[in-house]
Protein backbone atom coordinates (compact mmCIF):
# COMPACT_ATOMS: atom_id res chain seq x y z
CA UNK A 1 0.00 0.00 0.00
CA UNK A 2 1.32 3.59 -0.69
CA UNK A 3 1.83 5.27 2.68
CA UNK A 4 2.41 8.78 3.62
CA UNK A 5 4.57 8.82 6.91
CA UNK A 6 3.80 12.31 8.20
CA UNK A 7 6.64 13.45 11.78
CA UNK A 8 9.23 11.64 10.31
CA UNK A 9 12.09 11.70 12.52
CA UNK A 10 15.83 9.70 11.57
CA UNK A 11 15.57 7.14 14.77
CA UNK A 12 12.28 5.38 13.47
CA UNK A 13 12.57 5.85 9.56
CA UNK A 14 15.51 3.38 10.06
CA UNK A 15 13.16 0.81 12.13
CA UNK A 16 10.47 1.29 9.52
CA UNK A 17 12.64 0.96 6.78
CA UNK A 18 14.21 -2.52 8.29
CA UNK A 19 10.80 -4.33 8.57
CA UNK A 20 9.21 -3.09 5.86
CA UNK A 21 11.28 -5.29 3.64
CA UNK A 22 9.53 -7.96 4.88
CA UNK A 23 6.10 -6.19 4.17
CA UNK A 24 6.95 -4.07 0.78
CA UNK A 25 4.58 -0.64 1.25
CA UNK A 26 5.71 2.49 -0.68
CA UNK A 27 6.43 4.29 2.05
CA UNK A 28 7.34 8.06 1.15
CA UNK A 29 8.46 10.00 4.56
CA UNK A 30 7.52 13.63 5.35
CA UNK A 31 9.22 15.57 7.94
CA UNK A 32 6.14 17.82 8.50
CA UNK A 33 3.06 17.37 10.71
CA UNK A 34 0.32 16.60 9.40
CA UNK A 35 -2.09 20.20 8.89
CA UNK A 36 -3.93 22.17 7.19
CA UNK A 37 -0.66 23.54 5.05
CA UNK A 38 0.42 19.83 4.20
CA UNK A 39 -2.41 17.98 4.23
CA UNK A 40 -1.80 18.27 0.33
CA UNK A 41 0.72 16.21 0.36
CA UNK A 42 -1.73 13.08 1.05
CA UNK A 43 -2.98 13.16 -2.31
CA UNK A 44 -2.29 9.71 -3.87
CA UNK A 45 -1.50 7.74 -1.00
CA UNK A 46 -4.16 4.80 0.39
CA UNK A 47 -2.87 5.27 4.15
CA UNK A 48 -1.20 8.20 6.23
CA UNK A 49 0.60 7.29 9.34
CA UNK A 50 1.00 9.38 12.23
CA UNK A 51 2.13 10.03 15.57
CA UNK A 52 0.65 11.45 18.67
CA UNK A 53 1.46 15.41 18.00
CA UNK A 54 -0.72 15.18 14.40
CA UNK A 55 -4.09 16.29 15.15
CA UNK A 56 -6.72 14.92 12.94
CA UNK A 57 -9.40 17.10 13.52
CA UNK A 58 -12.98 16.59 11.39
CA UNK A 59 -11.31 19.10 8.85
CA UNK A 60 -8.27 17.50 8.23
CA UNK A 61 -10.33 13.66 8.53
CA UNK A 62 -12.81 15.65 5.40
CA UNK A 63 -9.40 16.23 3.08
CA UNK A 64 -8.22 12.38 3.86
CA UNK A 65 -11.60 11.29 2.48
CA UNK A 66 -11.65 13.60 -0.42
CA UNK A 67 -8.37 12.45 -1.30
CA UNK A 68 -9.10 9.01 -1.44
CA UNK A 69 -7.27 8.12 1.98
CA UNK A 70 -8.83 4.93 3.77
CA UNK A 71 -6.49 3.98 6.25
CA UNK A 72 -5.19 5.92 9.31
CA UNK A 73 -2.37 4.31 10.93
CA UNK A 74 -1.32 5.27 14.37
CA UNK A 75 2.23 4.32 15.19
CA UNK A 76 1.25 5.03 18.75
CA UNK A 77 -1.21 3.34 21.39
CA UNK A 78 -2.97 6.37 22.59
CA UNK A 79 -5.61 7.92 19.80
CA UNK A 80 -6.84 11.16 21.58
CA UNK A 81 -5.28 13.02 18.38
CA UNK A 82 -7.98 11.52 15.93
CA UNK A 83 -11.68 12.51 16.08
CA UNK A 84 -12.46 8.91 16.15
CA UNK A 85 -16.15 9.61 15.47
CA UNK A 86 -15.84 11.85 12.68
CA UNK A 87 -12.91 9.44 10.75
CA UNK A 88 -15.78 6.67 11.24
CA UNK A 89 -18.33 8.79 9.27
CA UNK A 90 -16.12 9.52 6.78
CA UNK A 91 -15.10 5.74 6.31
CA UNK A 92 -11.59 6.34 7.32
CA UNK A 93 -10.49 3.52 9.25
CA UNK A 94 -7.96 3.74 12.12
CA UNK A 95 -5.26 1.77 13.16
CA UNK A 96 -2.86 1.50 15.68
CA UNK A 97 -0.61 -0.45 18.51
CA UNK A 98 -2.13 -0.81 21.47
CA UNK A 99 0.46 -2.75 22.86
CA UNK A 100 4.07 -2.27 22.31
CA UNK A 101 5.72 -2.15 25.59
CA UNK A 102 4.26 -1.63 29.09
CA UNK A 103 7.86 -1.90 30.30
CA UNK A 104 9.82 0.98 28.55
CA UNK A 105 6.64 3.22 29.66
CA UNK A 106 6.52 1.56 33.33
CA UNK A 107 10.11 1.62 33.72
CA UNK A 108 10.78 5.25 32.80
CA UNK A 109 7.99 6.13 35.62
CA UNK A 110 10.10 4.94 37.73
CA UNK A 111 13.20 6.47 36.21
CA UNK A 112 11.49 9.82 37.22
CA UNK A 113 10.47 8.53 40.86
CA UNK A 114 13.97 7.49 41.40
CA UNK A 115 15.99 10.53 40.00
CA UNK A 116 13.57 13.33 41.47
CA UNK A 117 14.06 11.58 44.94
CA UNK A 118 17.36 10.74 44.97
CA UNK A 119 17.89 13.90 43.35
CA UNK A 120 20.07 11.95 40.88
CA UNK A 121 20.17 15.39 38.39
CA UNK A 122 21.42 17.77 41.03
CA UNK A 123 24.27 15.06 41.88
CA UNK A 124 25.37 14.64 38.49
CA UNK A 125 25.81 18.50 37.92
CA UNK A 126 27.12 18.90 41.11
CA UNK A 127 29.99 16.23 41.43
CA UNK A 128 30.98 17.29 37.55
CA UNK A 129 31.52 20.94 39.32
CA UNK A 130 33.89 18.90 42.03
CA UNK A 131 31.48 19.40 44.48
CA UNK A 132 31.41 16.67 46.63
CA UNK A 133 28.71 17.89 49.36
CA UNK A 134 25.16 16.14 50.38
CA UNK A 135 23.48 19.11 51.33
CA UNK A 136 20.28 19.22 50.19
CA UNK A 137 20.59 15.56 48.46
CA UNK A 138 18.53 13.89 51.12
CA UNK A 139 16.01 11.42 49.58
CA UNK A 140 13.37 8.82 51.20
CA UNK A 141 12.78 5.09 51.21
CA UNK A 142 10.12 4.10 49.00
CA UNK A 143 9.81 1.22 51.27
CA UNK A 144 6.23 1.33 53.22
CA UNK A 145 5.59 4.65 51.46
CA UNK A 146 1.99 4.34 49.27
CA UNK A 147 1.96 4.64 45.79
CA UNK A 148 -1.42 5.35 44.00
CA UNK A 149 -2.04 4.19 40.85
CA UNK A 150 -4.47 6.34 38.07
CA UNK A 151 -5.36 3.27 35.73
CA UNK A 152 -4.38 -0.36 36.20
CA UNK A 153 -4.13 -1.34 32.09
CA UNK A 154 -1.33 -2.72 30.72
CA UNK A 155 1.25 -0.27 31.50
CA UNK A 156 -0.41 0.90 35.22
CA UNK A 157 -0.44 -3.32 36.03
CA UNK A 158 3.50 -3.30 34.81
CA UNK A 159 3.90 -0.18 37.25
CA UNK A 160 2.76 -2.63 39.77
CA UNK A 161 4.16 -5.56 39.38
CA UNK A 162 8.18 -3.08 39.80
CA UNK A 163 7.05 -1.25 42.73
CA UNK A 164 5.58 -4.78 44.67
CA UNK A 165 9.48 -4.93 44.55
CA UNK A 166 10.20 -2.27 46.61
CA UNK A 167 7.68 -3.39 49.72
CA UNK A 168 5.63 -0.36 49.08
CA UNK A 169 1.89 -0.07 50.06
CA UNK A 170 -0.23 0.02 46.60
CA UNK A 171 -3.36 1.39 45.76
CA UNK A 172 -5.23 2.36 42.63
CA UNK A 173 -8.28 3.50 41.27
CA UNK A 174 -9.26 2.28 37.69
CA UNK A 175 -13.10 1.73 36.05
CA UNK A 176 -11.90 -2.31 36.08
CA UNK A 177 -9.95 -3.79 38.43
CA UNK A 178 -7.54 -5.86 37.07
CA UNK A 179 -6.95 -9.77 38.69
CA UNK A 180 -3.24 -9.71 38.34
CA UNK A 181 -2.76 -6.81 40.36
CA UNK A 182 -5.30 -7.89 42.96
CA UNK A 183 -2.96 -10.92 42.89
CA UNK A 184 -0.02 -8.46 43.84
CA UNK A 185 -2.12 -7.33 46.33
CA UNK A 186 -3.01 -3.77 44.91
CA UNK A 187 -5.94 -2.58 47.37
CA UNK A 188 -8.66 -0.69 44.73
CA UNK A 189 -9.75 2.58 46.24
CA UNK A 190 -11.71 5.46 45.21
CA UNK A 191 -10.46 7.69 43.12
CA UNK A 192 -10.69 10.37 46.57
CA UNK A 193 -8.82 8.10 48.69
CA UNK A 194 -5.87 7.49 46.06
CA UNK A 195 -5.58 11.24 46.08
CA UNK A 196 -5.51 11.71 49.86
CA UNK A 197 -3.03 8.75 51.03
CA UNK A 198 -0.96 8.27 48.21
CA UNK A 199 2.99 9.36 48.96
CA UNK A 200 3.53 8.78 45.00
CA UNK A 201 0.67 9.06 42.83
CA UNK A 202 1.34 7.73 39.12
CA UNK A 203 -0.99 8.60 36.14
CA UNK A 204 -1.66 5.42 33.80
CA UNK A 205 -4.91 6.38 32.20
CA UNK A 206 -5.94 7.80 28.83
CA UNK A 207 -6.74 10.88 28.00
CA UNK A 208 -10.41 11.42 26.94
CA UNK A 209 -13.54 13.93 28.38
CA UNK A 210 -13.84 12.14 31.58
CA UNK A 211 -9.78 12.21 32.70
CA UNK A 212 -9.11 15.70 30.96
CA UNK A 213 -7.79 18.02 33.91
CA UNK A 214 -7.98 15.18 36.43
CA UNK A 215 -5.37 16.80 38.07
CA UNK A 216 -6.96 20.19 39.22
CA UNK A 217 -7.46 22.73 41.85
CA UNK A 218 -9.88 20.36 43.54
CA UNK A 219 -7.83 17.25 43.45
CA UNK A 220 -4.68 18.82 44.14
CA UNK A 221 -6.30 19.81 47.26
CA UNK A 222 -6.99 16.74 48.58
CA UNK A 223 -3.08 15.53 48.34
CA UNK A 224 -0.65 15.11 50.94
CA UNK A 225 2.00 17.87 51.36
CA UNK A 226 4.96 17.18 49.62
CA UNK A 227 3.12 14.57 47.17
CA UNK A 228 5.08 13.63 44.24
CA UNK A 229 3.17 13.32 41.00
CA UNK A 230 4.47 11.39 38.02
CA UNK A 231 2.95 11.72 34.86
CA UNK A 232 3.88 9.72 31.50
CA UNK A 233 0.45 9.24 30.09
CA UNK A 234 -0.94 12.65 28.57
CA UNK A 235 -0.24 16.48 29.18
CA UNK A 236 -4.03 16.86 28.93
CA UNK A 237 -4.91 15.17 32.79
CA UNK A 238 -3.22 17.88 34.35
CA UNK A 239 -4.27 21.59 35.05
CA UNK A 240 -0.39 22.74 34.30
CA UNK A 241 -0.77 26.36 35.65
CA UNK A 242 -2.36 24.83 38.76
CA UNK A 243 0.13 22.45 39.06
CA UNK A 244 2.50 25.30 39.33
CA UNK A 245 0.32 26.62 42.05
CA UNK A 246 0.75 23.78 43.72
CA UNK A 247 4.65 23.52 43.71
CA UNK A 248 4.90 27.18 44.61
CA UNK A 249 3.12 26.50 47.74
CA UNK A 250 4.70 23.01 48.50
CA UNK A 251 1.43 21.18 48.09
CA UNK A 252 3.54 19.40 44.96
CA UNK A 253 7.18 18.32 46.59
CA UNK A 254 8.05 16.65 43.29
CA UNK A 255 7.24 16.45 40.01
CA UNK A 256 7.81 14.08 36.80
CA UNK A 257 6.41 14.57 33.15
CA UNK A 258 6.90 12.76 30.31
CA UNK A 259 3.73 14.88 28.85
CA UNK A 260 3.03 18.36 28.66
CA UNK A 261 -0.32 18.94 27.21
CA UNK A 262 0.83 21.87 24.66
CA UNK A 263 3.89 19.66 24.17
CA UNK A 264 3.06 19.77 20.27
CA UNK A 265 5.02 21.91 18.80
CA UNK A 266 8.05 21.73 21.39
CA UNK A 267 8.42 17.82 21.93
CA UNK A 268 10.79 15.71 19.29
CA UNK A 269 12.10 19.07 18.32
CA UNK A 270 15.41 20.85 19.02
CA UNK A 271 14.64 24.10 20.20
CA UNK A 272 18.06 24.85 21.86
CA UNK A 273 18.91 28.12 19.57
CA UNK A 274 16.03 29.54 20.34
CA UNK A 275 14.29 31.47 23.12
CA UNK A 276 11.25 28.87 24.52
CA UNK A 277 8.19 30.55 24.03
CA UNK A 278 5.84 28.54 26.28
CA UNK A 279 6.09 30.44 29.31
CA UNK A 280 3.87 27.77 31.24
CA UNK A 281 6.66 25.14 30.42
CA UNK A 282 9.09 27.88 31.02
CA UNK A 283 8.30 28.55 34.64
CA UNK A 284 7.69 24.50 34.91
CA UNK A 285 11.36 24.34 34.43
CA UNK A 286 12.29 26.55 37.13
CA UNK A 287 11.56 24.57 39.63
CA UNK A 288 14.49 22.32 41.38
CA UNK A 289 11.95 19.89 42.07
CA UNK A 290 10.82 18.92 38.47
CA UNK A 291 11.97 17.08 35.69
CA UNK A 292 10.50 16.93 32.57
CA UNK A 293 11.52 14.46 30.00
CA UNK A 294 10.12 15.02 25.91
CA UNK A 295 7.72 12.35 25.63
CA UNK A 296 10.42 9.58 25.78
CA UNK A 297 8.99 7.17 27.58
CA UNK A 298 8.27 4.87 25.06
CA UNK A 299 11.44 5.49 23.52
CA UNK A 300 13.53 1.98 23.59
CA UNK A 301 14.69 -0.21 21.44
CA UNK A 302 12.63 -2.92 22.07
CA UNK A 303 9.27 -0.61 21.78
CA UNK A 304 9.90 0.54 17.87
CA UNK A 305 10.65 -2.49 16.67
CA UNK A 306 7.37 -3.57 17.78
CA UNK A 307 5.80 0.02 16.59
CA UNK A 308 7.39 -0.51 13.01
CA UNK A 309 6.66 -4.23 12.76
CA UNK A 310 2.59 -3.92 14.25
CA UNK A 311 2.19 -0.42 12.26
CA UNK A 312 3.11 -1.97 9.26
CA UNK A 313 1.08 -5.52 9.42
CA UNK A 314 -1.77 -3.39 10.26
CA UNK A 315 -1.40 -2.32 7.02
CA UNK A 316 -1.34 -5.75 5.67
CA UNK A 317 -3.98 -7.31 7.66
CA UNK A 318 -5.99 -4.54 6.21
CA UNK A 319 -5.44 -4.42 2.77
CA UNK A 320 -6.27 -8.48 3.06
CA UNK A 321 -9.59 -7.30 4.45
CA UNK A 322 -8.86 -8.71 7.74
CA UNK A 323 -8.29 -5.57 9.77
CA UNK A 324 -6.83 -6.01 13.25
CA UNK A 325 -6.25 -2.98 16.02
CA UNK A 326 -8.88 -1.14 14.96
CA UNK A 327 -10.33 1.96 16.60
CA UNK A 328 -13.82 2.26 16.59
CA UNK A 329 -15.79 5.43 17.88
CA UNK A 330 -17.77 5.31 21.35
CA UNK A 331 -20.88 4.14 22.10
CA UNK A 332 -23.04 7.07 22.97
P1 LIG B 1 -4.63 0.60 28.67
O1 LIG B 1 -5.78 0.86 27.78
O2 LIG B 1 -4.05 -0.78 28.72
O3 LIG B 1 -4.97 1.02 30.18
C1 LIG B 1 -5.65 2.20 30.51
C2 LIG B 1 -6.38 1.96 31.81
O4 LIG B 1 -7.00 3.18 32.19
C3 LIG B 1 -7.51 0.90 31.68
O5 LIG B 1 -7.38 -0.06 32.70
C4 LIG B 1 -8.78 1.71 31.81
O6 LIG B 1 -9.84 1.00 32.41
C5 LIG B 1 -8.30 2.87 32.68
N1 LIG B 1 -9.18 4.03 32.58
C6 LIG B 1 -9.80 4.53 31.48
N2 LIG B 1 -10.55 5.60 31.81
C7 LIG B 1 -10.42 5.76 33.15
C8 LIG B 1 -10.95 6.66 34.09
N3 LIG B 1 -11.81 7.63 33.72
N4 LIG B 1 -10.61 6.53 35.38
C9 LIG B 1 -9.75 5.57 35.79
N5 LIG B 1 -9.19 4.66 34.94
C10 LIG B 1 -9.53 4.76 33.64
O7 LIG B 1 -3.51 1.65 28.24
P2 LIG B 1 -1.94 1.56 28.53
O8 LIG B 1 -1.27 0.85 27.41
O9 LIG B 1 -1.71 1.11 29.92
O10 LIG B 1 -1.54 3.10 28.38
C11 LIG B 1 -1.94 4.09 29.32
C12 LIG B 1 -1.67 5.46 28.73
O11 LIG B 1 -0.25 5.66 28.63
C13 LIG B 1 -2.13 5.61 27.26
O12 LIG B 1 -3.47 6.01 27.20
C14 LIG B 1 -1.22 6.68 26.72
O13 LIG B 1 -1.86 7.92 26.86
C15 LIG B 1 0.00 6.61 27.62
N6 LIG B 1 1.23 6.24 26.90
C16 LIG B 1 2.29 7.08 27.00
C17 LIG B 1 3.48 6.78 26.36
C18 LIG B 1 4.70 7.67 26.47
O14 LIG B 1 5.66 7.49 25.70
N7 LIG B 1 4.74 8.61 27.38
C19 LIG B 1 3.57 5.60 25.62
C20 LIG B 1 2.47 4.75 25.57
C21 LIG B 1 1.30 5.08 26.21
Amino acid sequence: MKLAFFSTKPYEKHFFEKINVKYNHQITFFDAHLNMETISLVKGFQAVCVFVNDTLDEQILEKMAENNVKLIVLRSAGFNNVDIKAAHKLGLSVVRVPAYSPYAVAEHSLALIMTLNRKIHKAYNRIRDDNFSLDGLMGFDIHTKTVGIFGTGKIGQTFAKIMSGFGCRLIAFDLFEDKECLDLGVEYVSCNELFATSDIISLHCPLNHETHHLINKKTLSMMKKGVMLINTSRGGLIDTPEIINSLKDGKIGYLGLDVYEEEADIFFEDLSGKVLQDDVLARLLTFQNVIVTSHQAFFTDNAMNKIAETSLDNISKFEQNIPVNLVLPEKD
